[in-house]
């Protein structure tokens, strides 16, 4: 087949937009989507000035999502001095994942000369992932300790260097994911919330954006700019510009039901090609909405953690709740 725009071979096909691309013009597509969805959501406000840039802190995993984010932003706003992007990777002690991925980390960030960070779940909080697995405490899944650990190292750097903005590379497919289980959940506040945390639109310019966190939510807002890129195309484009991705999944993994999802939306759009743009679009709306409800109230009274002064309701965040449940346990 023939790339619709310019006649050389097409390297793909997408069923839901009935183009083909050739590897040109396929990247290009991709990378146009993402400078769309950060204007669209006015990512970068119009008071950023050299003196006073944005910063944004990308969360680097070193998976395919993030290195492509890294590798576009970086190309957009390299020259534009009103922005500093910082990258974040997160050690989470996984013997012979994390170390690989890392990697992939340090090479893609030495080329793009981007400013790398690393922190651990050691140092931080003196337990691996690996040990949490092996002792589990409160009889949960690895992902539910590692995603409460995860998201305190987010906010607590972003906060720690004074990022406006915390970026991370959850594709089409993620996207479509979340707003099936919120759906099949029956959760309406967990959508408000959702859209308060990552979707909509900045208010360009202002002081706070247009967004009220949610009661767990960090309080650097999030954005997610490579949302309307299907999960393939970000692996595709990796592969064509021979970046540094880590491909090999976490042996902790256990997000069964989400993986149950995934399968169903794989289906779904196999059959019915653009199921994963209708549903986004309608869930978005819809969260919107949620979001305006639930925001009516007055909201959780919010406290400091006794421990880490972490935004909590309780006397002790999450974080450290588990952090001492896995002492306890050793
Ligand atoms: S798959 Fe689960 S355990 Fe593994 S890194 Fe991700 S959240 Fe952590
Ligand atoms: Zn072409
Ligand atoms: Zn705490």
């Amino acid at each position: 087949m023939d790339c619709d725009k310019c006649g050389e071979d097409a390297v793909m096909h997408a069923a839901y937009s009935g183009l083909h691309l050739c590897a040109d013009h396929f990247c290009r597509s991709v990378e146009t989507r993402v400078r769309r969805r950060v204007r669209e959501d006015d990512l970068l406000p119009d008071d950023a000035t050299p003196e006073d840039p944005e910063t944004w802190l990308i969360g680097l995993s070193g998976g395919k999502d993030s290195v492509v984010l890294t590798e576009i932003l970086h190309d957009t706003f390299a020259k534009d001095p009103r922005v500093e992007l910082v990258t974040l990777t997160i050690h989470e002690g996984i013997e012979g994942y994390r170390d690989e991925s890392l990697e992939a980390c340090v090479e893609l960030t030495d080329e793009l000369d981007v400013r790398h960070e690393v922190v651990s779940y050691e140092e931080e909080f003196d337990l691996r992932m690996d040990d949490v697995v092996e002792d589990d405490p409160e009889n949960m899944a690895a992902c539910a300790y590692c995603g409460v650990f995860r998201r305190d190292l987010l906010s607590t750097y972003a906060e720690e260097y004074d990022a406006d903005k915390l970026l991370t590379g959850h594709n089409l497919d993620d996207e479509a994911q979340t707003a099936m289980m919120n759906f099949l959940e029956g959760d309406v506040e967990q959508m408000a919330k959702h859209f308060d945390a990552s979707l909509g639109a900045f208010e360009a310019g202002g002081e706070t954006p247009a967004r009220v966190r949610g009661a767990d939510g960090p309080f650097v807002p999030r954005a997610k700019p490579l949302r309307d890129v299907p999960e393939k195309e970000v692996a595709l484009y990796a592969q064509l510009r021979d970046l540094p991705a880590h491909i090999t999944e976490c042996p902790h993994s256990s997000e069964a039901y989400r993986g149950e999802i995934q399968q169903l939306l794989f289906d779904l759009e196999d059959r019915h090609p653009g199921a994963r743009h209708s549903i986004i679009s309608g869930y978005e709306e819809l969260a919107r909405m949620a979001a305006d409800r639930y925001r009516d109230g007055d909201g959780p009274d919010l406290g400091e953690c006794e421990r880490c002064g972490a935004a909590t309701t309780r006397d002790h965040c999450r974080k450290c709740a588990l952090v001492e449940a896995v002492h306890a346990a050793d």
